[in-house]
């Protein structure tokens, strides 16, 4: 069963904010900027004869997530505790979650080959990603998991070249020099196997290159003067 997934304008900007201030800004015991960063989907879901639609109406960071470089382990309990309190709150429930590829340039190998990475690799789920999908779809008996990856990079320079739908669940978009990446993908089982089902992605403000026009004056992401660990926002 095909599965529409309806982004709005408001969950895609709290992505924005919490993606971004992992990747940017030093936390706590940090040595590097582009720590990897994981939240939760809520919103709704109905059902036809043959779709199922989701609206993600919000996303909430998980404060309580082991956040690394390179993992983003979130606390066990995350899931229950957030569920109970959207109950309690809204008519919304927990619909899936999201996870961030933050790259800083030294991680990729060869410069020119930027865009190429980040379109073919580092947007997409990792080996790892995929088993830890496996053991949750096992784990809660669900029939499906909606998971989103948002990868990112900065670049030497501004450039709106190639921002739009790359696949029908993938969107490649600009902010300044930042380069953003943003899949979500409908997994189920079949046969004890993980199965990608088809995921058609919507967001009205990047379908509409709003992002284009607003972010025309957002400043530059730089590497640090003398560290090539740690970025800085320059208005
Ligand atoms: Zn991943």
């Amino acid at each position: 069963m095909r599965h529409y997934i309806d982004l709005t304008d408001q969950a895609l900007l709290q992505i924005m904010l919490n993606s971004i201030e992992a990747y940017v800004l030093i936390h706590h015991k940090q040595k590097t900027s582009g720590i990897e960063m994981h939240g939760h989907f809520f919103g709704n879901t109905e059902k036809t004869s043959t779709t199922t639609r989701h609206k993600i109406e919000f996303f909430s960071a998980d404060t309580s997530a082991k956040m690394k470089p390179d993992f983003c382990i979130p606390h066990e309990d995350c899931i229950s505790l957030k569920s109970e309190i959207t109950r309690c709150f809204s008519n919304y429930h927990l619909l899936g979650a999201l996870h961030t590829h933050p790259y800083l340039e030294h991680e990729i190998k060869s410069p020119d080959q930027h865009l190429k990475f980040m379109r073919t690799i580092g947007c997409e789920f990792s080996n790892d990603d995929r088993s830890a999908f496996f053991d949750k779809l096992s784990q809660s008996g669900a029939d499906y998991l909606i998971e989103g990856v948002f990868a990112i990079n900065h670049r030497p320079r501004k450039s709106f070249e190639g921002d739009g739908k790359l696949d029908e669940n993938l969107f490649e978009f600009s902010m300044g020099n930042l380069k953003c990446f943003i899949k979500i993908q409908v997994f189920s089982l079949d046969s004890g196997a993980l199965i990608d089902v088809p995921t058609i992605l919507k967001c009205k403000y990047l379908e509409k290159f709003s992002h284009i026009r607003f972010s025309y004056d957002f400043g530059r992401i730089k590497i640090k003067e003398n560290n090539e660990y740690i970025l800085e926002y320059k208005p």
